[in-house]
């Protein structure tokens, strides 16, 4: 579903990704771990065109994300293309990024309305399923101040959840919540993944990427250092940085 073949990115002279391949087949959780300032971020980015990687090459379903080849010569796609294929691909942040001026509904109504062109009326129906989905339906008439951080949380992944996006990325989307609140927002993550959602996730929580992951892929400075299945990497770390970084966690 998404085939990454040696991504670079660079910011200015620093290189940031020195090579990335990466294959997340339908339906598998992957996960990203690694050291801050490794580029997992930065990876994730890439994958839902926030940035633009500078060498490589990234496969959404077969198309090449964010240009087309032409002869052999890569043009960036029109503002319009750039779109369409981000409708594909979800992606919850650390900071919520709700709408702080629409209640819990609106916000996940307003991708289904203004990017799918759904009604109202379906988007209303979208919206009440997929919070229900993730224990808020009583909430949808709340505003995100009136809310808790692990709600918010919840918010915003039925918001990337409700538009049926082929892959669902998460950049640490714990890391700004209180550690009890913590709990619920991976509870809400394992159940997608047990319903078959394809992800790829970036996380510190190495209990949960354990446990929910059918692959796991460490970065160390832009490259991959190790990568294989959980038990794999987490019993098995053959890689001398993956063993320091693992004995952080314990
Ligand atoms: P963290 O766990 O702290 O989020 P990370 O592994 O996700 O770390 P990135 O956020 O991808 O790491 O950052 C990798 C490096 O790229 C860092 O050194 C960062 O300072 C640098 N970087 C990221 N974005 C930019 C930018 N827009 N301009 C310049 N440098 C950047």
């Amino acid at each position: 579903l998404l085939q990454a073949t040696a991504v670079h990115k660079s910011f200015g002279d620093v290189e940031v990704l020195k090579g990335i391949d990466l294959t997340v087949r339908q339906g598998q959780v992957v996960s990203l771990i690694g050291a801050s300032g490794s580029g997992k971020t930065t990876f994730l980015r890439c994958v839902n065109l926030l940035e633009e990687h500078d060498g490589g090459e990234i496969l959404l379903d077969g198309d090449p994300i964010g240009y087309r080849d032409i002869g052999g010569k890569r043009r960036r796609l029109s503002e319009a293309k750039v779109s369409a294929q981000r409708a594909r691909i979800g992606m919850v942040f650390q900071q919520f990024n709700l709408f702080p001026h629409l209640t819990a509904g609106d916000n996940v109504m307003l991708g289904l309305t203004k990017v799918l062109g759904k009604s109202k009326a379906e988007a209303r129906e979208i919206a009440g399923h997929w919070l229900g989905r993730v224990g808020l339906a009583e909430r949808r008439d709340h505003y995100p101040y009136q809310l808790s951080g692990g709600q918010q949380q919840r918010v915003a992944i039925a918001r990337a959840v409700a538009m049926q996006p082929r892959l669902l990325l998460f950049d640490e989307v714990t890391s700004a919540l209180d550690p009890e609140l913590v709990a619920e927002v991976l509870g809400v993550m394992h159940a997608l993944a047990d319903a078959g959602m394809t992800m790829l996730l970036v996380s510190h929580e190495m209990l949960f990427v354990r446990d929910v992951s059918h692959h796991v892929v460490f970065l160390d400075k832009g490259r991959i250092a190790q990568q294989g299945r959980p038990a794999d990497v987490f019993d098995n770390p053959e890689n001398e940085r993956l063993r320091s970084f693992l004995g952080r966690f314990h």
